[in-house]
């Protein structure tokens, strides 16, 4: 079938006449499909046999994107990147991601299961939901799925021969403009709230701070160090009580894995901050506050505890053959190696946190959590806290030693904030 748009009605035609996918359901059933997608760039279908109860999900490129009001042509190959990930992260992840049923490189579309039973993580957060197994499963997610495409396991060969599938220039481009570039500079497309005009001015003046970025940019375009989802944020997590899925990888390519750790982290942050405005109790606000906080120090704990433990168990990369370490002292050599490796990780997770945190207070595309709060005043305090971490996070980030550092920081912003309420 040659490319066209699907709409509701000829995406259960489509469904009809692909067999692969007739199969999934009765031949007689009456399908009903429904638009979901909230995003930009691409349709989300759900179709369902509401007789049978069975149900799956179609997501399909548009070959542009919704976004400044005008639209920009943008290669529909990004769903071949997102269905091959989602693929991979379903052998290396298992039971993290969606399962894939199909995919139809002409019609730009991946058929997946339908994630009935999760809702994206965002707004449970704003409403204070907890998720007791959440650290748990990102770091499984990330570790296996960015260990295990990395030089620490593959052979070169291996390694590189996966990199050629995820040369993603398209979509690396979109981050490449709007996480590290326009959002520190004048740019037509750029948001931010009023009141922060001043904060905003400042970070776009700030030499040392673009220095900074652009260092971080260099590391996004230029460290291949591991297959990264490249857009790990709440919105791309679905989840419930018992279960979590990544979804949406069509940004996968290969960069630093301080990327996706960095998304993960600044999005908590991020919900964090907005509670200032959606959980008006003090005494409420702060215990969620604490709450998220630790998930953060969880996350990163277990992210690192899991990838060294993959690293020891299949020590067999490209990089340092274990024959290496074989010398007096050499078992040292390599724990101080891994202490290193996983050192920078966390200096990257906050470089590239703080550049994602600014972005949001400043570029095209804001986070619903901060978003959300009507109140300019309210969200400005928010914001402003934003762009104090993001900014320290950046600059201070050779100097983090351990995931507390990340989160003190963080810390004594919420505290000056909360003296300022005391005593304005
Ligand atoms: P986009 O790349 O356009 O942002 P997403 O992959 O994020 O698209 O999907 C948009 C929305 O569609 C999600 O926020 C979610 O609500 C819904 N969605 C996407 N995939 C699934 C799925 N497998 N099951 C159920 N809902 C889904
Ligand atoms: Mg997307």
């Amino acid at each position: 079938m040659t490319y066209q748009a699907l709409t509701e009605t000829t995406v259960i035609n489509y469904i009809k006449n692909r067999p692969a996918l007739a199969a999934m359901f009765p031949p007689q059933a009456q399908l009903k499909a429904q638009e979901v997608g909230d995003g930009n760039i691409n349709l989300v279908f759900v179709i369902e046999d509401p007789a049978g109860g069975q149900s799956v999900v179609i997501k399909q490129a548009l070959p542009f994107m919704r976004i400044l009001g005008d639209s920009w042509p943008l290669t529909r190959a990004r769903i071949r990147f997102e269905t091959q990930s989602l693929l991979l992260y379903n052998e290396l992840a298992p039971g993290l991601a969606p399962q894939v049923y199909d995919h139809d490189e002409e019609m730009s579309l991946v058929v997946m299961e339908n994630l009935n039973r999760h809702e994206i993580m965002r707004k449970p957060l704003v409403a204070r939901r907890r998720f007791p197994l959440f650290a748990d499963h990102i770091s499984t997610f990330m570790a296996r799925t960015l260990f295990f495409t990395s030089d620490l396991y593959l052979t070169g060969q291996a390694k590189k021969e996966l990199q050629a599938r995820y040369i993603n220039p398209h979509m690396c481009k979109i981050q490449e403009d709007f996480v590290f570039t326009n959002p520190f500079m004048e740019s037509e497309e750029n948001q931010w709230n009023p009141l922060l005009k001043a904060e905003v001015q400042a970070v776009r003046a700030n030499a040392e701070l673009k220095l900074a970025i652009v260092d971080l940019k260099e590391s996004y375009m230029a460290h291949a160090q591991a297959l990264i989802h490249s857009d790990l944020h709440t919105g791309s997590i679905m989840i419930n009580e018992h279960d979590t899925r990544v979804i949406d990888s069509e940004f996968a390519f290969y960069g630093p894995i301080g990327f996706d750790v960095g998304a993960v982290l600044e999005n908590l942050i991020l919900n964090c901050l907005s509670h200032y405005a959606h959980t008006p109790d003090p005494a409420e606000r702060s215990e969620f506050q604490h709450y998220l906080l630790d998930m953060v120090r969880t996350i990163w704990h277990e992210f690192a505890r899991k990838f060294e433990a993959l690293w020891l168990e299949h020590n067999q990369g490209e990089l340092v053959p274990a024959r290496y370490w074989t010398f007096e002292g050499g078992e040292a050599a390599f724990a101080e190696f891994r202490r290193r490796y996983l050192l920078n990780i966390l200096r990257d997770t906050a470089g590239h946190g703080g550049c994602k945190m600014l972005r949001r207070m400043m570029g095209v595309v804001t986070v619903w959590d901060i978003s959300s709060i009507e109140d300019g005043q309210q969200r400005a305090i928010a914001e402003r806290a934003a762009i104090k971490i993001g900014t320290r996070w950046i600059l201070e980030r050779q100097q983090f030693n351990t995931v507390d550092d990340l989160i003190a920081v963080v810390q004594e912003e919420m505290k000056s904030l909360e003296d300022q309420e005391e005593h304005p």
